[in-house]
């Protein structure tokens, strides 16, 4: 008796983490993001805080036009083949940062961790 209470217990345990933890993944707290090309950050913005801009990252002299606006930011326009960076929207999660492969481009909440090294397309 005393072992299935246990077992409940960690199995409670368990599970709280697991949704808090995918809960912390999902919703950002911070509204800081960092542009990273070629694994350097270029740009620290806080969205909360930024007035709309556009501005272009270059790498290998191709460039990524970024957008921020109402405090979003995406991948306006590229000159990569894929275009997928471009297809992913707003940045809208910590889990799922815009990336940009050819172009060595990451746009990330700055919150994220492991974020970069998870994507493998
Ligand atoms: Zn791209």
């Amino acid at each position: 008796m005393k072992q299935k209470i246990i077992i409940l217990v960690c199995a409670a345990i368990f599970a709280a983490g697991v949704i808090g933890s995918a809960w912390v993944l999902l919703s950002p707290k911070k509204n800081t993001v960092n542009v990273i090309s070629d694994g350097k950050t270029v740009r620290t913005i806080d969205l909360s805080t930024a007035a709309d801009e556009v501005f272009t990252v270059e790498y290998g002299g191709k460039t990524n036009t970024v957008e921020i606006k109402d405090g979003r930011i995406r991948v306006q326009s590229a000159e990569c083949p894929d275009k997928t960076c471009v297809h992913m929207g707003w940045l809208e999660s910590s889990a799922m940062p815009i990336v940009c492969l050819p172009n060595r481009l990451v746009i990330e909440f700055a919150d994220a961790d492991g974020g970069v090294d998870a994507i493998s397309e």
